[in-house]
């Protein structure tokens, strides 16, 4: 927009209608106190000022106006009628003018005048407004960068007082701090500590792990240097994200020697206390077997006796199967968990596993939902242990709903899936990952259920021998569905129904 200030309205008519035409906008003032008064209110790209006008003349609005950090660029082209002398023009530029025209006007050389000014105006305006914009960014990215020098040294100072070796790097993988224990174990800060010979290679680990953009989450044996002795040490390592791209890694090395120790102590223990309870155990079961014999007629006349004795047994088998756990546990450990692998049918496998279940709890109602008539190749007592450990879980979780219903059916893939459906008192979804690990109860219901939580583990070890998989869906107070699948052998014919 430009403003003209004239107090002779007919000057202002006729130099606003050659502006108009030439597409301007256009605002006028006819004294030099309103011309401030708007240029304070709203911005102009061109001031076309006269220099004669009664009160406040040109020079002085000029003056004024170039006070104003508003509107201190705003170009101004004087007009002037009289004032040709040398005197005035020096003095209109001085008060900040561009131009000094004399009237009578010649409307080709204002145009050209005023398209130009109005050209390097917006220029000009283009430009501070890029430049503003320009240190906003510098200032932005300075903070920024001090910000994140902040973090890292608050990163550095944290990682150099915890007790675990150390490091971060670069979103490529490359080493860029390590703490003082790093240098502990290796002899330079770009190269990982060496691991024991019959342990993975950290470095191609680590290669492996920043390739695939994951965090790496490895136990390896690892030497201070100043020692001999290898100790186990679980490396983690996690992404550190801005706007969700991974910026910078950062890593420890944790020493889990100890631990380590101490659950090979306590497996040792357990192995050992196993095959001492078992050898006593097993006299005890064939001994009663023994007067039940003898008894045979007396139990059938004394109610009471025979129901002694059903309840002797019932708990003897329990001890049992507890020591028979224990052992299993052992015999993963050791790598001696043996499978009598062949052909079978698996609906049969099935269909005994639940008669099982079904004798020894009367008050349980099974539900079977689809069958599958498929042959397997494995161990057929170790896939039933699998089943009645599914089973027994879906009854012993469900206090207050005896129904649990066994869903049979083929999975995309072709494999023989299995679900065991309870509606008990179900699992948070945070534990579904750990609920297959050794020794791993749910701490809020373990007070409520025996158990030793060791069940699930050895059904993972059985079904990933067998090359399959399992898992469990559940939300607490709505129940849980454990499922795991296992692969078909492929030479049988097979029928399926539902
Ligand atoms: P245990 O039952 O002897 O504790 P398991 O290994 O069989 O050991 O199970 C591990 C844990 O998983 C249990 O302690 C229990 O917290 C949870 N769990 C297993 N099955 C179920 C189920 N059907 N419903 C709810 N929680 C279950």
């Amino acid at each position: 927009m430009i403003l003209i200030v004239d107090d002779k309205p007919e000057n202002i008519f006729s130099l606003k209608r050659i502006l108009e035409i030439n597409n301007f906008e256009v605002d006028t003032a006819l004294s030099g106190e309103e011309a401030l008064k708007k240029i304070l209110k709203r911005s102009y790209s061109l001031i076309i000022l006269d220099v004669q006008m009664p009160g406040m003349d040109g020079f002085e609005v000029a003056e004024n106006i170039s006070g104003y950090s508003k509107s201190k660029d705003i170009p101004i082209i004087f007009l002037s009628a009289v004032n040709t002398d040398k005197r005035f023009i020096t003095k209109g530029y001085a008060s900040g003018g561009v131009d000094y025209i004399t009237k009578p006007v010649e409307p080709e050389i204002l145009l050209l005048k005023v398209k130009t000014l109005h050209r390097i105006y917006e220029q000009t305006r283009d430009l501070n407004e890029a430049q503003l914009a320009l240190r906003a960014e510098i200032e932005f990215r300075k903070e920024a960068q001090t910000e994140l020098k902040e973090r890292v040294q608050e990163l550095r100072s944290i990682l150099e007082s915890i007790p675990q070796i150390a490091f971060t790097a670069k979103s490529n993988g490359v080493i860029e701090f390590v703490n003082q224990h790093w240098l502990n174990y290796s002899t330079a800060q770009e190269k990982f500590p060496v691991a024991h010979p019959d342990d993975p290679n950290i470095e191609e680990k680590w290669k492996d792990a920043i390739s695939r953009n994951v965090p790496l989450e490895m136990e390896v044996r690892i030497k201070n240097l100043y020692e001999d002795e290898y100790h186990c040490h679980l490396l983690r390592t996690t992404p550190i994200k801005e706007a969700g791209v991974i910026v910078k890694w950062v890593g420890t090395f944790t020493d889990i020697e100890d631990q380590k120790k101490a659950e090979m102590r306590k497996d040792e223990f357990l192995s050992i206390a196993s095959h001492e309870l078992k050898t006593p155990l097993t006299s005890i079961k064939a001994y009663m077997q023994l007067l039940e014999r003898a008894f045979s007629s007396e139990l059938k006349t004394s109610k009471v006796s025979a129901n002694y004795l059903q309840r002797a047994q019932f708990q003897v088998d329990k001890l049992h199967s507890l020591i028979a756990d224990l052992l299993d546990i052992s015999k993963i450990e050791s790598g001696k968990l043996k499978f009598n692998e062949k052909v079978f049918n698996f609906e049969n496998l099935l269909a005994n596993s639940i008669d099982i279940i079904r004798q020894t709890n009367h008050e349980v109602t099974i539900i079977r939902k689809g069958t599958v008539d498929k042959f397997v190749y494995g161990d057929e007592i170790r896939i039933e242990q699998v089943i009645l450990n599914y089973l027994t879980n879906a009854i012993k979780y469900s206090p207050d709903n005896k129904e649990v219903i066994v869903e049979n059916s083929l999975t995309p893939e072709g494999d023989i899936i299995v679900r065991v459906i309870d509606s008990g008192i179900g699992i948070s979804s945070d534990k579904h990952a750990q609920i297959f690990n050794k020794y791993y109860r749910v701490d809020e219901t373990s007070n409520r259920f025996q158990g030793l939580g060791i069940g699930l583990y050895i059904c993972s070890e059985i079904i990933k021998r067998h090359h399959g998989s399992f898992g469990v869906d559940s939300s607490p107070g709505k129940g849980s569905s454990f499922y795991f699948s296992i692969p078909v052998h492929n030479t049988e014919t097979t029928l399926i129904t539902s």
